[in-house]
C-alpha cells in the first residue's frame, strides 16, 4: 500500500461524494452478490435514445464531424437552442447568448466558476439536487439553504426567499420540476418569487429546467425569465437533452442568458474541458429540431407510473406521499416512522437509517432525504418498469408493516 498522502485541495475537502451515486453503487454490489435487488435510486429515463437521434450521430461520424468545435457549441446547435427557447418558452436569445456544455451539470459548474468568489452566497431551496451545494463549495462560495415543507408542496415561499437574500447573494437557484421532489412552480408562483428578486438587483438567477418536458396532467410549464421579463437580463435559463430525449450518456446540456456571462463560461471551458463531444452535439441538433411526438407518449407513461407509486406508497404504514407535478421522482415523508423499530430491533432514527434498513430487509434501494437537505423523507425514481415499481412498492409496504 502506498504511504503517499495525496494533498487534496481545501475546496474539495468541503465536498461530499454524491449520495445518489453511492446508493446506486450499493445496489449494484448487492445485485452482483446475487441479491434480487431493485434500485429506485437512478435518475435517468429507462427508454433508449430515439433512433433518428442515433442516426444523426452516425451521419456526423461518417461526415467527419469528429474534430474540435467552437468551445461552447457549434453554431447549428446554438441555432437549434435559440429556436427551442423561442418555440417552447417564448424567449428571445441570440446565438451569442447560448452556451453548450458537456451536460447540464457542467453548465452550472461553468456558470459558478465564471462568477463566484469566496464570501459569495448561493441560495438553494431544499430539498435540492445533490450537486448544487457542492458545486458552489468547489467554487469557494457558501450555499444558503431555504427549507420548504411538504404542506407547501416542497415549493419555496416568497417570504422565506426574501429572508435568505443578503448583499452577499450572487445566485438564486430554481429547479422546476424538481429533483428530488418533482414539485413544479406555476406561473403565479414564479411571479411571486420574481417580485422578491426584483428588489435585489445584484442577484443572478439560475433556473434549472432540465425536467421541463416531464410534467403531468394540466400542469403548464413556465420559466422565470418568461413570466418576469424584467429578470431576463440576469437569468441563466438552463436545460439539456439528457432527460427529455433519453440522452444521459451523450453529455449535452445548454443554457441561455446574459452575453457577458456566456462569454466567461466559454472562457472557463476553453481552459478546462474544451468543446462538448462533436458527435453528441450533432445528435442534439437532431433531438431539438426533429420530431417531438415521443415526448407526450413518454409523459403519459411516466404519469401512469407516478400515480401507481403515489397510491401504493400512501398505502404503506407511516408514509405520506404527495403527488408531484413533474420529473420522475416522488419524495414521501416518513415522519411517522422515525423512532420505530425493525423486527431485528434496529431503531429507525433518521431517513438514512430507514434507507439502509429497507435495503437490508427488502433489497430496495432508495435515497434518503438528508442527501437532498430535507428530512425525514426519501426519494424514489420511478424511471423504471411498472412491474419493477409494483414489486418495489409491495416490498416497501411489507417493510413499513413490519416496523413497530
Ligand atoms: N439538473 C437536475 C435537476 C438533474 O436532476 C440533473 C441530472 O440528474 C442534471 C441537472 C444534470 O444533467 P446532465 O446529466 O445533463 O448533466
Amino acid at each position: 500500500m502506498s504511504t503517499f498522502n495525496v494533498p487534496i485541495s481545501n475546496a474539495l475537502k468541503r465536498v461530499k461524494p454524491s449520495a445518489t451515486m453511492a446508493m446506486s453503487a450499493k445496489a449494484r454490489a448487492l445485485k452482483a452478490a446475487g441479491r434480487d435487488c431493485i434500485s429506485l435510486s437512478q435518475g435517468e429515463p429507462d427508454f433508449d435514445t430515439p433512433e433518428h437521434i442515433k442516426e444523426a450521430a452516425a451521419r456526423a461520424m461518417a461526415e467527419g464531424k469528429t474534430k474540435y468545435t467552437d468551445v461552447d457549441g457549434v453554431p447549428e446547435l446554438k441555432d437549434a437552442i435559440v429556436a427551442k427557447f423561442k418555440r417552447e418558452n417564448g424567449l428571445d436569445y441570440k446565438r451569442s447568448q447560448v452556451n453548450v456544455s458537456p451536460g447540464g451539470k457542467p453548465v452550472i459548474f461553468n456558470a459558478f466558476a465564471a462568477t463566484l468568489n469566496p464570501g459569495d452566497e448561493v441560495v438553494i431551496p431544499a430539498p435540492y439536487w445533490v450537486s448544487y451545494p457542492d458545486m458552489a463549495l468547489m467554487c469557494g462560495a457558501t450555499p444558503v439553504f431555504v427549507d420548504t415543507t411538504l404542506e407547501d408542496g416542497f415549493k419555496v415561499r416568497p417570504a422565506a426567499l426574501a429572508k435568505a437574500l443578503t448583499p452577499h447573494t450572487k445566485w438564486v437557484l430554481l429547479n422546476s420540476p424538481s429533483n428530488p421532489s418533482g414539485a413544479a412552480y406555476t406561473a403565479d408562483e414564479l411571479k411571486a418569487l420574481a417580485a422578491v428578486l426584483l428588489d435585489f438587483p445584484q442577484v443572478m438567477i439560475l433556473t434549472d429546467d432540465m425536467y421541463e418536458h416531464l410534467t403531468y396532467g394540466d400542469f403548464k410549464f413556465t420559466t422565470i425569465a418568461q413570466v418576469e421579463p424584467r429578470l431576463y437580463e440576469r437569468t441563466l435559463t438552463m436545460n439539456g437533452v439528457s432527460k427529455a430525449y433519453s440522452m444521459t450518456g451523450w453529455r449535452i446540456g445548454y443554457a441561455a442568458g446574459p452575453e457577458a456571462l456566456i462569454k466567461q463560461m466559454a472562457n472557463v471551458m476553453g481552459q478546462s474541458t474544451s468543446n462538448p463531444c462533436s458527435i453528441s452535439q450533432w445528435a442534439a441538433v437532431a433531438a431539438l429540431n426533429g420530431p417531438q411526438d415521443f415526448i407526450p407518449k413518454n409523459q403519459k407513461l411516466f404519469q401512469g407510473r407516478r400515480d401507481l407509486v403515489v397510491s401504493m406508497l400512501n398505502q404503506a404504514r407511516g408514509i405520506n406521499c404527495p403527488t408531484p407535478e413533474g420529473a420522475f421522482y416522488v419524495y414521501p415523508s416518513i415522519a411517522q416512522i422515525i423512532g420505530k423499530k425493525t423486527p431485528s430491533g434496529a431503531v429507525i432514527e433518521n431517513d438514512e437509517a430507514f434507507a439502509t434498513a429497507l435495503l437490508e430487509a427488502e433489497s430496495v434501494a432508495v435515497v434518503h432525504g438528508a442527501a437532498f437537505g430535507l428530512s425525514p423523507c426519501f426519494r424514489i425514481s420511478y424511471a423504471t418498469s411498472t412491474e419493477c415499481l409494483e414489486d418495489a412498492c409491495t416490498r416497501i409496504q411489507r417493510f413499513c408493516g413490519s416496523l413497530s
